[in-house]
């Protein structure tokens, strides 16, 4: 630190500056761009457990955990060993191995709605192939997604909503084709009239609905009481698909994800993120007579040079294992609880200083907001204090805590933050608060 007590960013910065003359923004994920809270992106040297360091040297608690990933934090040994071992064998060899058929039975065993299950190599990926496969299984072409939801980058899904009840959504982003987001609906989450609605005038036509069951793209918002159960009973009543797309909720809410949690069976499940242990992996899968009309059986086509990858499955199967063997001795309900303890501390801070907070945890998830009310939908999240929230970010980094760059993205925890990371990041949110 220098005598400001500003970190010195020095090679970060000089990194960075380099960077942008050959990537755009200089990055290769906008997020990373640390656009919303000012500044240029801390470079990373390397990472271990609940740490990550950065190249100037500094170590923070890792909140960010890759963007949700690291359900067992940086470089763990069981997964290092797997993908060593992997490694020793080959890379790729674009014909089947046995450790993709194990990865489909884990992921069956913690999620028996996926009797099926095609790998691929992100949630992106996976998102746009469930919706092909939707559209050609109902012989529909509409889809619906909640505004603030995030499912991947693909052109049906780059749409928001307007406001309104439910609006046939425009072009998000400069690039998708109106014909295309034309087909895709959206209304805001959490609200059952809405969406009672929607369906009203053109369930027949719904090919899938697509839902994070717990919202972590806008901050993280829970469902609120019976709102699942209401779309599950929609859903099925007009012959449309539900899918949850699990890419962030899957094996980090709960074992089994969202759908184990709230208890709803979907027709179709999108995976990513913890999925692949750390390494680049997406899946799509479900129901056995939907799945069926994936290529090769069926005649809805989808391929991938490197899906199934060895080093990936060896990666994810490590991760899948060690959850089989925690979440029976409470690894979901311990992160819980160190997720909700920071919420109390940092809202309990807030209210001795009188500023508006609100914020929740669930499993290895939480969400802290700078705002006035409950934040249950997009429109509640968008109006949460930026400025604040950077400030409350730059301090956090200065104690050596990491969180995501932005408010309208969820924290993540994972099973090696333990009582010390804990006990730090709570005296670091408090003095945070505490110095504006
Ligand atoms: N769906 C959800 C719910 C996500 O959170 C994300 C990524 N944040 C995606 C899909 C897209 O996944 P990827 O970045 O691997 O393409």
């Amino acid at each position: 630190m220098d005598n400001d007590g500003i970190l010195q960013m020095e090679k970060s910065e000089k990194a960075f500056q380099e960077a942008v003359k050959w990537l755009p923004g200089g990055v290769n994920s906008p997020v990373r761009a640390f656009l919303a809270v000012g500044g240029n992106p801390i470079y990373i040297r390397q990472g271990s457990g609940p740490h990550i360091e950065s190249l100037d040297g500094h170590s923070y608690i890792d909140y960010l955990l890759s963007w949700g990933p690291l359900l067992f934090g940086h470089a763990h040994p069981r997964i290092k060993a797997a993908v060593t071992e992997a490694l020793e064998k080959g890379t790729s060899f674009g014909l089947p191995t046995i450790a993709e058929t194990v990865m489909a039975q884990k992921v069956n065993q913690l999620m028996p709605a996926v009797e099926v299950v095609r790998m691929v190599n992100s949630g992106t990926e996976a998102t746009m192939s469930a919706l092909r496969l939707a559209r050609a299984f109902t012989k529909r072409n509409i889809i619906v997604k909640f505004e603030g939801c995030y499912h991947g980058h693909s052109d049906a899904l780059l749409v928001k909503a307007g406001s309104g009840v439910a609006t046939l959504g425009l072009p998000d982003s400069p690039g998708v084709p109106e014909g295309i987001a034309h087909y895709t609906a959206t209304v805001p989450y959490n609200q059952v009239e809405a969406l009672q609605e929607l369906f009203a005038q053109m369930g027949e036509q719904i090919a899938a609905v697509i839902v994070e069951p717990v919202a972590g793209n806008m901050g993280c918002i829970l469902p609120q009481s019976g709102y699942l159960e209401e779309l599950r009973r929609l859903t099925q009543k007009y012959g449309t698909l539900l899918i949850f797309d699990e890419v962030m909720t899957g094996f980090r809410v709960a074992a089994g994800g969202g759908q184990e949690r709230f208890g709803i069976r979907p027709d179709l499940v999108t995976l990513g993120k913890v999925i692949g242990g750390g390494l680049p992996v997406g899946a799509y899968g479900g129901r056995r007579d939907i799945m069926e009309w994936v290529a090769p059986n069926g005649p809805v086509y989808q391929a991938g040079t490197l899906s199934g990858n060895p080093l990936a499955m060896a990666a994810g199967i490590a991760a899948l294992t060690m959850i089989e063997e925690e979440a029976p001795n409470g690894l979901y309900s311990k992160m819980e609880q160190y997720g909700q303890q920071i919420v109390s501390v940092f809202l309990q801070a807030c209210q001795a200083k009188g500023i508006p907070a609100y914020g929740h945890a669930i499993g290895g998830m939480f969400g802290l907001f700078f705002n006035e009310g409950a934040v249950v939908d997009y429109q509640s999240a968008a109006q949460s204090d930026k400025k604040m929230f950077a400030q409350f970010f730059h301090a956090l980094l200065k104690r050596g805590v990491l969180l995501p760059p932005s408010q309208l993205e969820s924290c993540f925890l994972s099973a090696v933050h333990g009582q010390e990371e804990l006990s730090r990041t709570c005296e670091a949110v408090d003095s945070a608060i505490r110095s504006f």
